[in-house]
């Protein structure tokens, strides 16, 4: 578990007055030898899954939440050293009165970095918003957030080849891996399991997509973005309670809490079942959009097909 809180205790690194407690290995630490934790954290991953090379366009898919936002702030610390040009990808899934401070909080954040921000939203790469989609919702076992998450992550990767990035980088954190390790296990979705990886590459001519805080905690990555005066959107998106995710999340907290360290441990058990037991799935090419696939229609295009559908009989 990792509690924040002020402490007497002096930072095991430089001695200065502690700030946080990390439970699970016992450190107290002060916020700067806090916040390099956090970063040296992120390069050992980057590093250890050969995740980007020198000269590299790197993609940073930016939502305007915690995790995204300081991980572009990672990754241009990061990029000012190792020499990966960094270019802002942004998806609107049209949310109203969610994603538009959030679109806002990550221009503000770029454009003070000077960067480049592509900003696509879902009306206008597939013709409706997200919230347009759910009104039309026929099929209720189909959770907002399935749809979204199959949706954004084609829209990144379409913005990403606009770019020319060679690889992109999401902002998933240690407990979004095993929320949705355990998500997939309790409806059987052995197929999109492979998604989870740290790194993913698609033998494709699309870019790599890579986790660099995969082995952070969810919590972390909050005190990192508050230590660092990052602004970021705290309000929750009306949809996050559809599905099973945040009674999971709130069960893994509580284990978390009285047994520190379980979460890190699932995470590194389920990584290593997911590389001893994932089938060499055959890969082909989706027969509408030509993206991979592993039947003969993609996910996506599945997916827009029935909100177009949907809308057709309304
Ligand atoms: Fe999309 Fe679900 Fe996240 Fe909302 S909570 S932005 S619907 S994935
Ligand atoms: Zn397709």
């Amino acid at each position: 578990m990792v509690t924040i809180k002020n402490t007497v205790q002096k930072c095991n690194r430089c001695k200065k007055k502690s700030v946080y407690h990390r439970i699970y290995s016992g450190e107290y630490l002060c916020g700067e030898c806090f916040k390099g934790s956090i970063i040296e954290k992120t390069r050992k991953t980057i590093s250890s899954y050969n995740m980007m090379e020198h000269g590299d366009i790197l993609a940073v898919a930016v939502s305007g939440g915690k995790d995204s936002l300081s991980l572009l702030d990672v990754l241009q610390r990061h990029s000012s050293k190792h020499g990966e040009k960094i270019i802002v990808i942004t998806v609107d899934e049209g949310i109203q009165e969610y994603r538009d401070e959030a679109v806002k909080l990550s221009s503000d954040m770029v454009s003070n970095m000077g960067l480049r921000q592509e900003i696509v939203s879902f009306k206008s790469l597939f013709g409706f918003t997200l919230d347009e989609a759910l009104d039309l919702r026929k099929d209720q076992k189909i959770s907002a957030c399935s749809i979204c998450g199959i949706l954004r992550r084609r829209a990144i990767d379409l913005a990403a080849k606009k770019v020319g990035a060679d690889v992109v980088a999401t902002g998933h954190n240690l407990d979004d891996f095993i929320q949705t390790y355990f998500i997939n296990l309790t409806n059987g979705d052995m197929g999109r399991l492979e998604f989870l990886s740290p790194f993913f590459e698609s033998q494709t001519d699309l870019p790599r997509r890579v986790k660099p805080f995969i082995e952070i905690y969810e919590e972390e990555i909050a005190f990192y973005a508050y230590l660092s005066g990052i602004p970021f959107q705290n309000i929750p998106c009306p949809y996050m309670n559809e599905g099973i995710r945040t009674e999971i999340r709130s069960f893994l907290n509580k284990l978390e809490r009285r047994h520190p360290g379980i979460k890190y441990n699932t995470y590194s058990t389920a990584l290593k079942l997911l590389s001893s037991t994932q089938p060499s799935r055959k890969r082909r090419k989706c027969e509408n959009c030509g993206y991979p696939s592993s039947n003969n229609i993609c996910l996506s295009c599945k997916t827009i097909q029935m909100i177009k559908n949907n809308r057709s009989v309304n």
